[in-house]
């Protein structure tokens, strides 16, 4: 692995931010979604309740209607003249507080058209009966009797022609021949002076009159019912369980109102409000509904808010994963990086030892390169005592030059000895000529191999071939090379080594051949692995093969096994310097 192409995870990598984003929109969307379900099924409650109030004083005003036309009925049994105490039993019979709540009394108005006559009937059983107040329209329709008396008294006698719109429902009523209630107005019995309103049914002298002119021909009273809107609001409301409040408005006038400060219901910042525009007998009402504090506290639901929460909490939580997963990473990272430079280190180790141990075997060979040129100096000591005894001194020079030639070739020798043996690990790339390269490794192996009469040659060394390595390490491929086919052909008869060096497009090839008989084909795949070795215990350890293979690749090249050859050969193919450059000067 090359960890200097691997980058050590900073902090969090953009998938985890991606997640995390996803997740928080994911929560954001599941919150949103959930509080606007939550929102309309709170709002189709409080539609529903809405509804409920307006439905429920639609269906109580049809039940005091049913009263009032009970009423016409008794009148109209009568023909049309009723009297006191038959109106008292019929209002009696109504049981008004426990079956009518809300509705403040029920009566009887007539179309007085000859009214001395009417005031003097009255004033035969009711002496102090009066009619008031004055005014100048044509019409009057004194209220006769309304029961309970203790509560209305004083609305019997009062002309409900005096008002303009007790008037006006009233002259409608009459052209209608329907129930009609009137616009606000202050009942005379209500001593708070809160709205209210007169709710009327018509009824007619003879058969039912078929047209608005028959209407007013026979046209002879009304039963109606005074309302005080907040005492009919208590008794028809009360009971329900509402958590909407109500305005009624008739035109511009408020009838009842709970939508204010006032009223303990009262929510300054309500979730719904609407408004209901209602045909009520004759009157066009304005319901103004809007919930209630307890609307909220009933309804409110906290499934959105719990959403949002638990939301945020698990995209904390996935936050605080990947956090600790890169710091794992982070360290998992480092300790690979610690654990691949020992390696490295272990490698370069093992690629040193087995250096060594190449130069180990070349040992004695290079005992025997030195004993040579020692063997010599000493006889040409010898010699020379003799020449300088003699006074030669021409042959004596000679000599002296001889030593100093075979002392410069140890010289080399030992030199080259040091140069390979110290580590090179850190060594950069310099350009070599290969031929020098292979002279270098000769000058070691050659009395090694000579002394085992292994005949030792080069051939088509190209001297121009250049190329750019390692010197140590190209060296030490050579020396494994070289000693490999040394173990392998020493004990065959008529041994040789060839080596070349060649050009073959942008590659130089170095070739290493020995007399042997190539390798068998059920090992030539193994031999470049590491460990592979068919020498003895002791005497093979199979890295040589796979530690050059290694340094070769890392000079970009690549060594083989010629199986093609009738010989063993291996070849060194590297790329070769084409361009001039600077050469390296035995480094
Ligand atoms: P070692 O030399 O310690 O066995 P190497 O990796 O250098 O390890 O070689 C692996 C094996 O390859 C050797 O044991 C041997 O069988 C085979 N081999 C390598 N070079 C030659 C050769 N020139 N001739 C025959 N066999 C060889």
């Amino acid at each position: 692995m090359n960890f200097s192409k691997v980058k050590e995870a900073k902090n969090l990598h953009w998938i985890h931010w991606c997640i995390i984003t996803f997740s928080l929109c994911l929560t954001l969307f599941a919150w949103k979604v959930a509080k606007d379900q939550a929102y309309e099924k709170i709002k189709v409650k409080f539609n529903r309740e809405a509804d409920q109030a307006i439905e429920l004083l639609k269906e109580r005003m049809e039940k005091y209607e049913d009263a009032l036309w009970s009423g016409v009925a008794l009148v109209k049994t009568y023909n049309d003249q009723v009297d006191y105490k038959t109106w008292l039993k019929f209002s009696n019979s109504l049981n008004i507080d426990d079956k009518y709540p809300g509705i403040n009394g029920i009566g009887v108005i007539y179309n007085v058209t000859n009214f001395d006559s009417y005031l003097k009937d009255q004033k035969n059983h009711r002496p102090n009966y009066s009619v008031y107040p004055e005014h100048n329209k044509k019409e009057k329709f004194p209220i006769t009797y309304i029961e309970p008396l203790q509560a209305n008294n004083k609305a019997v006698g009062l002309d409900i022609a005096h008002e303009k719109n007790r008037y006006e429902a009233a002259i409608k009523a009459r052209d209608t021949g329907k129930a009609q209630i009137t616009g606000q107005i202050f009942l005379v019995q209500d001593k708070n002076k809160t709205p209210g309103f007169l709710f009327y049914a018509p009824f007619y002298r003879g058969e039912a009159p078929t047209s608005l002119e028959k209407r007013r021909q026979q046209f002879a009273g009304m039963v109606y019912a005074p309302f005080v809107v907040k005492k009919l609001m208590e008794g028809t409301l009360a009971k329900q369980k509402r958590h909407v409040g109500l305005r009624i408005n008739d035109n511009k006038n408020v009838l009842y109102d709970e939508n204010n400060p006032s009223h303990k219901e009262y929510d300054p910042s309500p979730l719904f409000t609407r408004t209901s525009k209602i045909n009520f007998f004759g009157r066009e009402w304005s319901f103004d509904i809007r919930s209630t504090v307890d609307f909220k506290n009933s309804y409110k639901t906290n499934t959105p808010l719990v959403i949002l929460i638990g939301g945020i909490f698990i995209d904390v939580l996935l936050f605080l994963l990947f956090l600790s997963l890169t710091r794992s990473s982070k360290r998992a990272y480092r300790y690979a990086k610690k654990m691949h430079k020992k390696a490295e280190e272990q490698r370069a180790l093992v690629v040193n030892s087995n250096k060594l141990a190449a130069l180990g075997e070349m040992a004695g060979g290079v005992a025997h390169e030195i004993n040579n040129p020692l063997a010599i100096i000493s006889v040409h000591m010898l010699q020379l005592r003799t020449l300088l005894t003699k006074k030669d001194t021409e042959n004596a020079l000679k000599l002296c030059d001889n030593i100093d030639a075979t002392v410069l070739r140890i010289s080399n020798i030992v030199k080259s000895m040091r140069k390979l043996s110290r580590d090179s690990s850190k060594d950069n790339f310099e350009i070599f000529y290969v031929k020098e390269l292979i002279e270098d490794c000769l000058q070691l192996c050659h009395e090694k191999f000579v002394s085992r009469g292994i005949k030792l040659y080069t051939q088509n060394i190209d001297d121009s071939l250049i190329i750019n390595c390692n010197k140590i390490q190209i060296s030490q491929v050579m020396i494994n090379l070289l000693n490999n086919a040394y173990d392998a052909i020493c004990e065959s008869p008529d041994p040789w080594i060839k080596i070349q060096a060649i050009k073959n497009g942008l590659t130089a090839e170095i070739i290493f051949t020995d007399s042997g008989q190539g390798i068998d084909q059920d090992i030539q795949d193994k031999i470049l692995n590491p460990f592979f070795t068919t020498k003895p215990l002791g005497l093979g350890t199979g890295i040589g093969l796979s530690i050059s293979k290694t340094i070769v690749e890392n000079h970009s090249g690549r060594l083989i096994l010629d199986a093609h050859q009738q010989n063993t050969s291996f070849k060194i193919i590297l790329p070769r310097v084409v361009e001039s450059k600077t050469i390296g000067v035995g480094a």
